[in-house]
């Protein structure tokens, strides 16, 4: 099974073809980071007109690397949700137009699934399986028990993990993205600051940023106003510290409790170097088999989203011609419904 995938939902043009859900023949990614950069965020308006400029061209390179034409593709897999609805649009359509165009299934794929799934171009999956998804607008424990079945056992109650590392980054006056910056950073620096660890009540794999991102902040305010020299490093490492521990902990509490075969991460904050190491080191009496995805599979990409797209197909799931973006797509409730 041979599934083209396309992804548009934020500020990433994507197109992959990806074979029996487990192996990338072609994944083209093009990114706009340098056009957003000096907005310091993504701008909407101009990821929609990037994506209409790109998607016929990378749709082209794709087939081209994997020497493939269209006719031999079993169907076409699209980002319908979540994003922003001007972004996801353009890849929608496109989606639509090649599967009219050349008489295949239109299958449509929540972005997160597409996270998850990024993990089964590496490896088989082994049910029940936890997710720890960590992206830009997402911080969730998703249970699964089988393919495209998905259970959100706790999630952020305000920023998300990437949402909050971009924040801090922004007040040290770094370049957007920060994540990968503050992770940069906090590799030089000392965890030497305690900032609060936001466990919630007892039980709860539920999160929270927003109060760390305040102490963050109020912490440089009120160095400045004393005159007090606070080294970035110092700062990132502590603020880094605060999140993985948190992270971590919960997810191998959840791992526990669920008795899960395996743990998998998901999404951009996958790529976290001091996240990476702290699941690797509590994760090291292989109780649970622990998978991170290497590092271009954790942001955003369309691999993912034909792999998780070929779950969609096998379980005989089809969208119809009206499919629509849905920017604020819930992911059981994509989970739940029968699309066919
Ligand atoms: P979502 O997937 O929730 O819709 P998104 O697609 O914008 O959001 P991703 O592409 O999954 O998010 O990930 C981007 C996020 O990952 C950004 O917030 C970025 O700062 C963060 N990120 C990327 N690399 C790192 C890193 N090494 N350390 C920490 N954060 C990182
Ligand atoms: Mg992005
Ligand atoms: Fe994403």
């Amino acid at each position: 099974v041979y599934i083209l995938g396309i992804e548009t939902s934020c500020d990433e043009t994507a197109v992959a073809i990806v074979k029996n859900g487990k192996e990338t023949i072609a994944n083209v990614v093009a990114s706009q980071i340098e056009s957003h950069k000096r907005f310091g965020g993504v701008v909407p308006e101009i990821a929609s007109r990037h994506h209409v400029e790109q998607i016929t061209m990378i749709l082209e390179e794709a087939l081209t690397e994997a020497n493939m034409t269209m006719e031999e593709m079993d169907a076409i897999a699209v980002t319908e949700g979540p994003g922003l609805v001007g972004a996801l649009l353009v890849g929608v359509n496109a989606a639509k137009a090649l599967a009219f165009a050349h008489q295949k299934p239109l299958i449509g794929v929540h972005h997160i699934a597409g996270h998850i799934y990024a993990n089964r171009l590496e490896k088989e999956f082994q049910f029940p399986l936890l997710s720890l998804v960590v992206s830009g607008g997402h911080t969730e424990l998703i249970l699964m028990e089988e393919h495209g079945d998905f259970k959100v056992i706790g999630e952020t109650r305000d920023d998300a993990a990437g949402e909050a590392y971009d924040k801090v980054a922004r007040t040290l006056q770094l370049p957007y993205p920060g994540g990968p910056k503050i992770d940069q950073l906090a590799k030089e620096g000392e965890a030497s600051i305690l900032f609060p660890r936001a466990w919630l009540e007892d039980g709860s794999y539920d999160f929270s940023f927003s109060g760390l991102k305040s102490a963050v902040i109020n912490t440089l305010h009120n160095a400045k106003q004393r005159d007090k020299v606070i080294k970035k490093e110092d700062l990132a490492a502590s603020f880094q510290e605060s999140v993985v521990e948190v992270l971590v902990k919960k997810t191998f509490k959840a791992a526990e409790q669920f008795d899960v075969k395996q743990v998998i991460v998901a999404g951009g904050v996958a790529a976290n170097s001091g996240l990476r190491t702290a699941l690797e080191e509590t994760f090291a009496d292989k109780k649970f088999e622990l998978m991170i995805p290497p590092l271009p599979l954790c942001t955003d990409n369309a691999a993912m989203i034909a792999a998780a797209g070929t779950i969609a197909y096998e379980q005989g799931h089809r969208a119809a011609w009206d499919l629509n973006a849905n920017p604020s797509l819930d992911i059981e409730i994509y989970s739940a419904r029968s699309n066919k």
